[in-house]
């Protein structure tokens, strides 16, 4: 189930990074045939199981659309305190309804993914236990959010008429904003151990050097316990304003040399510089724009009132397929976004540090430990990725010193 109905996705710049717990010593040489080999197989599953779930998507709340909707609202309104229109008690219901039987739906291909595959690739150390306690989790938060937003959203379509779009896309700005912040400092460390980077101080040294003019304090680089649960390793920046910081996975600061964390953090101060979050959430408001008034549009055609007021729960469902099926027409041209942001940070590591044999070196143990194929189709890179393939990042560096070079002679 991918939550990109309505939620404003606090907007972090995540990396792909990834470890092999059992390669011993990550070796920063290219990957042999066998690694290769093994990459593209768990990149070609992988993409299937995604491919699956957004048609399972698609298809559940086209379903919920066009045939659940009635007569589970109609079935809520036979409760007096339920009956009657814009009722928000049963708009709530509906909601968790719809929720609850996405999740049943989607939950075989979800455990699939995101447990089966991950433990048969060596990538995962997490019990069964544990994945349904996180997924648990996950799922209440998504629900409570979905209540509130799509609560919000039914209010001010119901009140602000034929302008709610606007409105609505401003509000969803605001939340993409207060989740941004919230993000870093209420969200992440109820999934993960999050602590401030404090034992080590010669790596604190290094990273304060590294940010230092950027206006990032050390303070706000952090680690984050991610090998409770994976081998993966991952780093990204998160936060806006007070709580913006650095979160950098365990599993990277426990196998990379320093140099190579030097560039993993430069990358993320990259991003830092560049204002990426600040970029993504106007982009999202701008794409939300566009995205509610065609929702505007279509709730129009479907329900042929132009009186806000008349249009009913059961719209819920619609507005969800709408919203869905619009974020995934528009993924290839956020994607190709935030392939430049990645591709600009990048770039920002390699002058920043100057370490061309620290740069290859970290993507190399990337892509090894993460079992990314370095050279994923370009049609799947197109729609799909928003990391540029780790071979072009390599090449990147490549292209960067023979360019300094030739500017030097
Ligand atoms: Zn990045």
């Amino acid at each position: 189930m991918s939550d990109q109905e309505l939620h404003p996705d606090p907007p972090t710049v995540p990396e792909q990074f990834g470890t092999s717990p059992d390669a011993p010593v990550l070796s920063t040489a290219p990957m042999t045939e066998r690694e290769l080999d093994e990459a593209k197989r768990y990149g070609h599953i992988s993409l299937a199981c995604d491919l699956c779930d957004r048609i399972i998507d698609i298809t559940y709340l086209a379903i919920a659309a066009f045939v659940l909707a009635g007569p589970i609202d109609a079935w809520l309104a036979r409760s007096e305190w339920l009956a009657g229109p814009n009722s928000y008690g049963r708009l709530a219901l509906l909601i968790v309804v719809i929720y609850l039987l996405h999740m049943a739906v989607s939950l075989p291909l979800t455990f699939f993914s995101g447990h089966v595959i991950e433990h048969r690739f060596g990538l995962s150390n997490q019990s069964v236990g544990r994945w349904i306690r996180k997924y648990a989790l996950r799922h209440t938060l998504g629900l409570a959010l979905a209540v509130v937003l799509y609560i919000a959203l039914f209010w001010i379509i119901w009140h602000m008429g034929s302008w709610w779009w606007i409105i609505a896309a401003v509000a969803f700005f605001g939340v993409g904003m207060l989740l941004s912040q919230l993000a870093p400092v209420l969200i992440m460390p109820l999934f993960y151990k999050v602590t401030r980077l404090e034992d080590d101080d010669a790596l604190r040294n290094r990273f304060a050097q590294l940010a230092d003019g950027t206006g990032l304090a050390i303070e706000g680089v952090y680690r984050l316990g991610l090998s409770d649960e994976t081998s993966k390793a991952n780093a990204m920046l998160a936060g806006l304003g007070r709580t913006r910081r650095v979160l950098l996975g365990d599993t990277l600061l426990d196998k990379f040399s320093p140099e190579e964390l030097d560039v993993i953090l430069a990358h993320e101060i990259g991003h830092h510089v560049h204002r990426h979050i600040v970029k993504l959430l106007l982009i999202g408001a701008l794409v939300s724009f566009v995205g509610f008034w065609l929702c505007d549009r279509l709730l129009v055609a479907a329900t042929g009132t132009n009186d806000y007021v008349q249009i009913p729960t059961t719209a819920l469902p619609l507005v969800m397929l709408a919203l869905t099926v619009f974020t995934m027409v528009l993924e290839p041209l956020q994607n190709a976004i935030s392939r430049f942001f990645e591709r600009q940070s990048d770039r920002y590591a390699m002058e920043r540090t100057g370490d061309a044999e620290a740069y290859r070196g970290a993507f190399q143990k990337l892509a090894r430990q993460n079992k990314a194929d370095p050279n994923p189709h370009p049609l799947e890179v197109f729609l799909f990725h928003s990391h540029p393939p780790i071979a072009e990042r390599i090449k990147a560096v490549d292209h960067c010193y023979l360019q300094s070079t030739e500017v030097e002679y």
